[in-house]
């Protein structure tokens, strides 16, 4: 069936395609800012959409929830994460910071609820031509600013359009639908709504120990509609897939946003004497921090940013997320987990039948340490280093180190300092050839598709309870082969959708 794919359109056809797809995602928002930031231009994408493994889309679909409880329990279990990371943390300034801010949050922190948008990548396994039956394995798993989910409804949509608008491509397998930035904007206000609950119950409860009863009035009045904050990058182009969830927000939720920077925090944002949080000059109370910025260390240029961050933490406002729980998405823990031992000691409500599954998504990932393990690793990364790519604690794209250019790399830092990365397998996709319209010029080639499934959580610190856990939709992002890294915005990948196999 693949040889059949990508379709080959009659020459006088390709014009009409390029100028549906270009005209298609400026009117629906599929579009990104240019680098000067005066005008949008389309979003890279695929002309057609990519045929996937149905079984390994499905079992990525159904398996988000275990993942998700999964990182709930990482993220909760503080001394043991922050354990596992103190060797990085050592040789890593940024990992380092990020666990300071997070205890110096924790101080003053009065909110009990966290809340997390993530997204859990894979690549499907196995470079034989056929795709039935094939299995997904695990990237990485994004528990912090996680992007493209709103762009990703509206290239399945795009895709949808562009089928029924030519006759001469009907398609060969399934399109499915694609619902993230629903899903995504629901997860935002079930925070929203779950910020409004906890601050009701923690007001009764500072006023029964205070001598004054609670007055309804009083109540009502700081509930006055409070607002979600999105915390953005100050160049950021990637602005549509965040303004859609925002209208999304107000559309579907009647929730009202304001996106600032973190550098902005001190000139937007009051903080009350009882710790609550208002968007100035609206008054409005800020009920979510929602980051699509603080992933990386050029976030943070000045302390003004890092003393954002933790105001922003040590507050009553739900982060999305702490930085603990972006802590609980670093590299190194994604390699602790595929211990099973250690992941049925700290996810004990997974049932021996959900670990199974998680740990068949898994490919072997060794620590850089000097722990036995740690040894191997070693071994293969200077000798054998063909089939592993190395990680750093990073986030964004563009940080890894791949095949023979390992031990180079490695022979160029301190010894010391290897224990913070990780050594992973490489993953290798199947053989597929797409067409990538970008800046308006096609591109043709093999390609790598990375399928991404976004979850949204929140739960209650103080009762070690999950209050929201649902799977949310998907991404496909699609680089042609010759580039190592797949990030969108990068420059480098493109969005895509599924058709399934
Ligand atoms: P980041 O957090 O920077 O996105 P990733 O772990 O996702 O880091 O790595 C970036 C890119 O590198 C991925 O999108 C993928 O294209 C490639 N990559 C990472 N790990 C693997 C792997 N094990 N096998 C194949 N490609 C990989
Ligand atoms: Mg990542
Ligand atoms: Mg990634």
């Amino acid at each position: 069936m693949l040889m059949h794919f990508p379709p080959q359109l009659p020459d006088r056809m390709e014009r009409f395609y390029v100028q549906y797809i270009e005209d298609w995602a400026l009117c629906n928002g599929l579009c990104m800012r240019d680098i000067d930031n005066s005008h949008a231009v389309h979003a890279p994408v695929t002309m057609f959409p990519t045929p996937f493994s149905k079984s390994g889309f499905e079992e990525a679909l159904r398996i988000q929830c275990a993942f998700n409880e999964l990182y709930f329990h990482a993220a909760t279990h503080e001394e043991w994460l922050l354990g596992h990371l103190e060797e990085a943390a050592k040789h890593d300034d940024f990992t380092a910071k990020l666990i300071q801010i997070h205890k110096a949050a924790k101080a003053g922190q009065t909110q009990r609820l966290t809340g997390g948008l993530w997204r859990s990548d894979y690549i499907v396994n196995g470079s034989r031509t056929s795709l039935e039956g094939r299995q997904v394995k695990q990237v990485e798993f994004n528990t912090v600013s996680v992007s493209f989910g709103a762009l990703a409804s509206k290239v399945a949509d795009m895709h949808e359009f562009l089928s029924h608008a030519s006759r001469s491509w009907t398609g060969h397998g399934e399109v499915p639908r694609n619902t993230a930035l629903k899903d995504l904007a629901r997860g935002l206000a079930n925070m929203h709504a779950g910020y409004k609950v906890a601050e009701i119950q923690h007001r009764q409860a500072t006023h029964q120990t205070s001598t004054s009863a609670i007055e309804d009035e009083d109540d009502a009045s700081i509930m006055d509609d409070p607002v979600v904050l999105f915390i953005v990058q100050p160049d950021e182009t990637n602005v549509m897939d965040q303004r859609l969830i925002e209208f999304e927000l107000v559309k579907e939720h009647d929730i009202v946003s304001y996106r600032i920077s973190l550098a902005e925090v001190p000139d937007f944002v009051v903080r009350t004497n009882d710790n609550r949080l208002l968007h100035n000059p609206s008054g409005r109370e800020i009920a979510v921090v929602y980051y699509r910025a603080g992933y990386a260390p050029s976030d943070y240029p000045t302390d003004v940013e890092w003393n954002a961050r933790e105001m922003l933490e040590s507050s009553h406002a739900v982060n999305c997320p702490s930085t603990l729980t972006q802590l609980a998405g670093a590299k190194k823990i994604q390699q602790v987990l595929t211990d099973r031992s250690v992941l049925t000691k700290i996810a004990p409500s997974l049932s021996s039948d959900t670990v199974d599954r998680l740990m068949k998504t898994f490919v072997k990932i060794y620590p850089m340490d000097d722990s036995p393990e740690g040894e191997q690793g070693r071994y293969y990364a200077l000798r054998e280093p063909d089939h592993f790519v190395l990680k750093p604690q990073r986030e964004g794209g563009g940080n890894n180190i791949y095949g023979e250019d390992i031990p180079e790399f490695l022979q160029s830092i301190p010894t010391e300092s290897w224990a913070a990365y990780i050594l992973m397998e490489l993953i290798e996709p199947p053989k597929i050839t797409n067409r990538i319209l970008r800046a308006g010029k096609l591109q043709s080639g093999r390609v790598v598709n990375e399928l991404g499934v976004f979850g949204t959580v929140m739960w209650d610190r103080d009762h070690n309870e999950l209050l929201m856990n649902e799977q949310a939709g998907w991404l496909l992002r699609t680089k042609l082969q010759d580039s190592h890294e797949g990030g969108v915005a990068a420059g480098f990948g493109c969005l895509d959708s599924i058709q399934l196999m």
